[in-house]
């Protein structure tokens, strides 16, 4: 009897399997059609400076226009993108549009000094990047590259390396993302000198609740002041969130507490707006502890 179950769940397994298999196909064409389409959008989520409360940056988040689904977050498409290998030309793309962008803003006079783009593994080692800097031509310090989690910094060892000296070396500055839950080692902060470190949203959301959340964060910034690297926390969701993280010696927010991802209009009107500023007054008490 167990036996004739085990088979069945194999069945069962196997055909499961194939669906998905089959779904990441249809996926992964759709993916190519939508390069060629143009159908990747990108959307832009301020940072704010905890010194200033000015606008200190925009990471450029990609969104995927599809023509029956509707718009798309990364979590829908980013991880077939990467085991088909079609992420290095939305990267490319995301890349083009936000340097694009950032520039236009600045015609503009909408001040953002730097915008950030995330950089996939595959992206970083592609020659193409390099190619697709010299052609930006960005002023030194106004384009920054997150490197996500899905890199393995260790791995990649010297190769890593090699590669974000070139890309500094073209006034480009480099940012390790997600910070405490990926695979960025404490060591790779000396090998890679990056300008900044984010802290991610699941260290950044307990704050709240109790000393060894808040000293985890304060530790994380003291290595960042002990190194030279700015601290940015991500998920910045409460007021309270934004206060403790000052306290801390954060350098700066992102979350939906100043704005979640937005369009390129959107933006503007938050950056023209500043509501942000009242919302978030600094000479109030911080809360009880
Ligand atoms: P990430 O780089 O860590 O980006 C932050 C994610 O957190 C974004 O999700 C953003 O919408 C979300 N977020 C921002 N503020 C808050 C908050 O206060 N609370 C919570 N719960 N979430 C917040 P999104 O846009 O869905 O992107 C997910 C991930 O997809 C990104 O994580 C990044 O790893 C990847 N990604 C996005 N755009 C690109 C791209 O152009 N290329 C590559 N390779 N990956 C990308
Ligand atoms: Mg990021
Ligand atoms: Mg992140
Ligand atoms: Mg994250």
């Amino acid at each position: 009897e167990a036996k004739r179950m085990g088979r069945n769940q194999a069945v069962v397994f196997d055909a499961a399997l194939r669906n998905i298999a089959i779904t990441n196909k249809k996926v992964a064409d759709e993916l190519l059609v939508a390069l060629e389409r143009d159908q990747f959008q990108v959307f832009y989520q301020p940072q704010i400076s905890a010194h200033t409360l000015e606008i200190e940056g925009a990471e450029a988040l990609v969104r995927w226009r599809h023509p029956e689904r509707g718009m798309l977050a990364p979590g829908h498409f980013i991880a077939t993108a990467e085991t088909t290998g079609s992420i290095a030309r939305i990267d490319a793309v995301v890349l083009k549009k936000a340097a694009a962008q950032h520039r236009a803003w600045c015609e503009m006079g909408i001040a953002v000094p730097h915008v950030s783009v995330n950089i996939s593994a595959q992206r970083l080692v592609d020659p193409g990047l390099l190619e697709s800097i010299r052609e930006i031509a960005p002023i030194p310090g106004s384009l920054c590259l997150e490197l996500l989690e899905s890199i393995s910094f260790d791995e990649q060892g010297t190769s890593l390396e090699t590669s974000v000296a070139q890309i500094k070396a073209l006034g480009v500055d480099v940012e390790i993302d997600d910070f405490g839950t990926g695979y960025a080692s404490i060591l790779s902060l000396l090998a890679l000198e990056p300008k900044r470190l984010k802290i991610d949203r699941q260290l950044v959301f307990p704050i709240t609740t109790g000393q060894s959340q808040r000293r985890l964060v304060a530790s994380i910034v003291e290595i960042g002041q002990a190194l030279g690297i700015e601290v940015i926390a991500e998920g910045v969701e409460t007021l309270e969130h934004a206060r403790i993280l000052r306290d801390l010696g954060v350098d700066a927010f992102q979350g939906f507490f100043f704005a979640p991802p937005l369009d390129n209009e959107a933006f503007q009107r938050f950056a023209r707006a500043r509501r942000w500023v009242e919302q978030f007054d600094l000479s109030a008490d911080p809360p009880e502890a």
